[in-house]
């Protein structure tokens, strides 16, 4: 908890201490409050509707005398974000199926994390005493195979690729039937990220999900997005592209540690309607939580 609390520093002061300073020597909620509420709600990156919500809710209970000091508002507002992230988050944990191997393909944009959080989640599984593949799906760009055979390493386990520019649902097809022959617990497929060129990404993505699910029934079990923290409403937009294409079943948010933008999870949480799994919360190994809302909530508003 004091490692996730340290890293969440940024958010804290941008948004918890400033909420508290606003709320500082108040004797009533005036418009200059919500005004200022407005602004440092919007600035966190909760979003225009989960923003409108609270200060909605704000008003009521201001109206109906329900509030009568500020500090009991600032409490209030602090409950409100809580129960947003609480709804969406009712069934965060990964499930894994009765028999054969965990597929869980992984997809976002360039640079958002992908990789790095498939390496991270390699190591919870290793480390629980499974057997893990990781297959190189993202055959656009030699680095990302190199990249991916890195995290392979650090894990220890292996990498299913083929040469750069290969068929990515040909990859992802073979990987699949001999994690199934090989008896593999988990696989984590890595795909490419590329939004700003002619090839249809969303495309490449609906056809990998496709094949898997020809040798594996019932596979992929996860579709986890990887939406970078730093990006704000972006991410939120991106989500909804990749959600449209191949449906997202989970969510790992990563670059926590970098952002004063910890909203984000509120909003993300009330968009998007699909748990958050993990936090990326630094660039190590280790650095990957498995999303507890409370813990996070109690970090946030600590
Ligand atoms: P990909 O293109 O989506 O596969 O992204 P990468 O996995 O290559 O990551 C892009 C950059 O983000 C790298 O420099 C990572 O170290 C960094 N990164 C990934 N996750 C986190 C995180 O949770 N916190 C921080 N600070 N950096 C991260």
């Amino acid at each position: 908890f004091k490692k996730l609390s340290a890293r969440l520093a940024k958010s804290r002061e941008a948004f918890t201490y400033q909420l508290d300073s606003l709320f500082l020597g108040k004797k009533e909620i005036d418009t200059n409050l919500l005004d200022d509420l407005e602004e440092l709600l919007i600035m966190a990156d909760l979003g225009v509707s989960t923003t409108d919500e609270i200060l909605e809710f704000a008003r009521r209970k201001a109206k109906r005398k329900e509030l009568s000091d500020p500090a009991a508002l600032k409490e209030a507002i602090k409950t409100k974000i809580a129960s947003f992230i609480e709804e969406a988050q009712e069934d965060a944990e990964l499930v894994m199926p009765e028999s054969g191997p965990f597929i869980i393909m992984v997809i976002g944009v360039n640079g958002v994390g992908k990789t790095t959080t498939i390496g991270k989640i390699a190591k919870k599984f290793v480390n629980s005493g499974n057997s893990v593949m990781l297959v190189a799906a993202d055959t656009f760009r030699a680095a990302a195979v190199s990249q991916l055979k890195i995290w392979g390493e650090r894990n220890e386990v292996p990498v299913f690729s083929r040469q750069e520019g290969a068929d990515p649902s040909s990859v992802a097809y073979d990987a699949i039937a001999k994690a199934v022959a090989e008896e593999y617990d988990v696989v984590l497929i890595d795909t490419a990220g590329r939004l700003h060129t002619q090839t249809n990404l969303m495309e490449e993505l609906k056809k990998i999900k496709r094949v898997i699910g020809k040798n594996c029934a019932g596979a992929p079990h996860e579709i986890m997005l990887v939406i970078d923290a730093t990006t704000g409403q972006n991410g939120i937009s991106q989500a909804k592209l990749f959600n449209d294409a191949v449906g997202i079943t989970g969510i790992t948010l990563t670059k926590l540690d970098g952002t004063a933008k910890g909203g984000i999870v509120a909003n993300i949480s009330r968009e998007l309607d699909t748990p958050i799994r993990f936090i990326g919360i630094g660039e190590q190994i280790d650095d990957l939580r498995d999303f507890d809302h409370n813990e996070f909530i109690e970090a946030l508003f600590q």
